[in-house]
């Protein structure tokens, strides 16, 4: 029965047909009964309520009148342009207007009669009226399909041309309730529902779409809500049961000699509580004998690389090699700078590998990785390689996690017999329920400290106009022996405007700060690897005082006498973008200055975005106000994962839902993680449905 129902063609449902089928198949994706079932109302109009048409005021949505239709009169010459009806109630009058089917009307509309008029009322030359309103005679109306609140639905236009508009998809999902309506398995234990108080699923279907009102509407979104999260939850913790089940780790057992040398003789710096505490919690994880998947989330400058470092060094202690990708050349590079110093003396050997590594080097490389002799291996891609052969990996950190896929990162698991721990480091601050669904079956850990002694960047919003300001500001800060980044934004769609801005931006800057007393680097996508690398080291060794640039200097550069970025076209820069950039400067002891510099015209948004820079300097924060503001399938590093295509729930509002449906989804799985329980047969049988039909739901880590 229930099978049926999922999976009868739309095209048999009553009103559809081959015809409307193919349109509803092209246009929407829908081509069962339970597809059809599953589009929700994108929002509800409440048809219970009539105002009068004195109460006409500028913030009324939409809303319904009654009363007569008088005089109807066609505007413009031979082919009218408009038809005008007068309205009007004992309160007043009110003119509809229609630019579109305007003989239809005419015939279809008796004046003098009494007529319900829904619609959305504009204001033009000072007086109201309403454009293309619904009418409906007062004689035959009856409350909309039973419903006080009116489902409205995505329609388009080729639907609305076979007659499926929003009304008239209602009324195919009328239909269905009748055909089908209440047959749909229930897929939640009866505790869970009534533990929760939770709205059985087939009530809950029906009052989605044709709500009794607007509580058990509420109730009904509920529940459909946290169904939705909880199966993809269910989803997410059952990988990592699987995975603890099934992939055995690599044993580190030891803390020893290369560690604790590190940490009494060679540490610059005390460690702060965060990372103590996170290195513990790899400590844990790789003692375990289990792999470790484990996120670990920080915010730029927090100190993920000696975590990442003191990690290796507890790999080395118990005879394992480490790798340590980057997503970019210069990144790998300085990497391998400050690590090689920071090992200075300590007897670790560190190789790096990059696409420009030359073959001899290379072979050089290979022999001493397979031999043992090299014991952590820095680079790019390039250590993806089937000929990058290790003699024992045990730990693979992947730093700047978004920039790798999915596939990529399970390349490294190969390299060993028995799965390296992963360790994946991101400065991009996820917030809590994307972490939660994106990462859902990684362990996190979170550095959410910043080390003693930082000045909080100072953020200012300047317009374009301004710009020789900002110069006078740059000559003294330069004068002060800091240095300066300037950065232009490089999208791919108009890679050649761009490209014209940043020439035109570093010939004004070369200008106003001409040699021999300034020098100048330039960094962008188009120069070749050995001069870019040759660009940064300029600027990175203090030779040159301004660094422009495009994105590529995104991901963690790490010059701490650079005390000042200046980001032009700032609204082009999503927030946690911004966010990543200004976390260039403030890393020295020097107080650190950030300019977003735009044009005075500001979209909303944009202006929105400015603000929250200027006001936070926490990447949390900013991480939460991205989400709001540009929901989550926008943020860096989700657009291809699937997780995201919810059909209900929102993760940018429903955060406590879904930390309920974990909670719940964790305690179904605590005592029987197969879901072989008679109790969970609901549970199961949903799961499993679910598991085969969403095939692009790869796995994530
Ligand atoms: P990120 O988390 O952005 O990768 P880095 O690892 O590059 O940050 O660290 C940023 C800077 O902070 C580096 O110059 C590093 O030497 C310094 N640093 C890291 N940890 C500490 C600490 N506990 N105390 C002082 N400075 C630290
Ligand atoms: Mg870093």
């Amino acid at each position: 029965m229930a099978g049926h129902l999922q999976d009868t063609p739309i095209e048999f449902l009553k009103g559809v047909g081959p015809k409307r089928a193919s349109t509803l198949t092209a246009e929407m994706g829908i081509r069962t009964f339970a597809d059809l079932l599953f589009q929700y109302p994108f929002r509800y109009i409440d048809r219970s309520q009539f105002h009068k048409v004195s109460e006409i005021q500028n913030d009324l949505a939409y809303i319904q009148l009654r009363g007569r239709i008088g005089r109807l009169e066609k505007i413009g010459a031979k082919r009218a342009s408009r038809l005008v009806a007068e309205f009007y109630d004992d309160s007043g009058r009110i003119e509809l207007v229609w630019f579109k089917g305007i003989s239809w009307v005419e015939r279809s509309v008796n004046a003098g009669e009494e007529y319900i008029v829904f619609g959305k009322p504009s204001q033009f030359k000072g007086k109201w009226n309403i454009a293309h309103p619904e009418l409906e005679k007062a004689s035959e109306h009856s409350v909309a399909l039973n419903s006080q609140l009116q489902p409205v639905y995505h329609s388009s236009e080729k639907l609305t041309a076979q007659g499926l508009h929003s009304k008239g998809i209602a009324r195919l999902q009328w239909a269905l309730q009748e055909q089908v309506g209440g047959k749909m398995p229930e897929n939640l234990t009866p505790t869970l529902i009534q533990d929760l108080r939770l709205m059985p699923r087939n009530a809950a279907l029906r009052e989605v779409h044709f709500p009794s009102n607007p509580n058990t509407l509420q109730k009904a979104v509920f529940r459909l809500k946290f169904e939705e999260l909880f199966f993809v939850q269910l989803q997410l913790l059952r990988m990592q049961v699987v995975r603890n089940q099934k992939i055995r780790g690599v044993v580190f057992g030891e803390i020893g000699e290369h560690f604790n040398q590190f940490y009494a003789e060679k540490l610059p710096f005390e460690l702060t509580g965060a990372q103590k505490r996170v290195i513990k919690e790899i400590r844990r994880d790789m003692g375990s004998g289990r792999q470790m998947n484990r996120l670990l989330q920080g915010d730029v400058g927090s100190g993920k690389t000696m975590v990442a470092l003191m990690v290796c060094l507890i790999a080395l202690d118990n005879g394992y090699q480490s790798a340590l990708m980057a997503p970019t050349e210069i990144l790998a590079i300085q990497h391998f700078e400050s690590i090689s110093g920071y090992l200075d003396g300590t007897g670790m050997q560190v190789g790096l590998l990059t696409g420009s590594t030359k073959e001899a080097q290379r072979k050089r490389l290979h022999a001493r990785l397979e031999s043992g002799e090299l014991h952590l291996l820095i680079g790019t891609h390039a250590l993806l390689e089937d000929r990058v052969q290790f003699q024992q990996l045990g730990l693979v950190v992947i730093d700047e996690q978004h920039r790798f896929g999915v596939a990529q990162r399970s390349r490294m698991w190969r390299k060993n017999k028995i799965p390296p721990h992963v360790l994946v480091m991101t400065a991009t601050p996820i917030p809590r329920t994307l972490a939660m669904t994106l990462y859902g079956d990684l362990d996190v850990s979170v550095i959410d400290e910043l080390p003693p002694g930082r000045k909080p960047i100072r953020t200012v919003h300047r317009y374009d106009s301004s710009r020789l300001k900002v110069f006078g500001f740059m000559h003294e800060e330069i004068a002060k022996g800091r240095q300066v980044y300037v950065v232009y934004p490089l999208i791919k769609e108009s890679e050649k405007l761009d490209y014209k801005d940043l020439m035109d931006g570093y010939e004004s800057i070369s200008r106003a700060f001409p040699l021999p007393d300034f020098r100048i680097s330039i960094v962008h996508g188009k120069m070749k690897p050995a001069d870019k690398e040759a660009e940064m080291e300029r600027f990175a060794s203090g030779h040159a005082q301004i660094l422009v640039a495009t994105t590529v200097i995104e991901v963690g550069v790490n010059v701490p006498n650079a005390s000042v970025m200046v980001i032009e076209s700032a609204e082009r820069f999503g927030l946690s973008q911004l966010h990543q950039l200004r976390g260039r400067v403030g890393r020295g002891a020097e107080q650190s200055f950030c300019i977003l510099m735009t044009g005075v015209k500001l979209s909303n948004e944009g202006r929105q975005r400015m603000e929250i820079m200027c006001r936070s300097n926490d990447g949390f924060e900013i991480a939460e106000e991205d989400l709001r503001l540009r929901g989550p399938g926008n943020l860096m590093g989700t657009q291809q994962s699937g997780l995201l295509d919810l059909t209900i729930a929102d993760l940018s509002k429903d955060n406590q839902i879904l930390g309920l449906a974990r909670e719940q989804a964790a305690k179904v799985l605590e005592n029987d993680p197969n879901l072989m329980a008679p109790e969970h047969q609901a549970i199961r049988e949903h799961y499993d449905k679910m598991v085969r039909t969403r095939t692009n739901w790869s796995r994530i880590s």
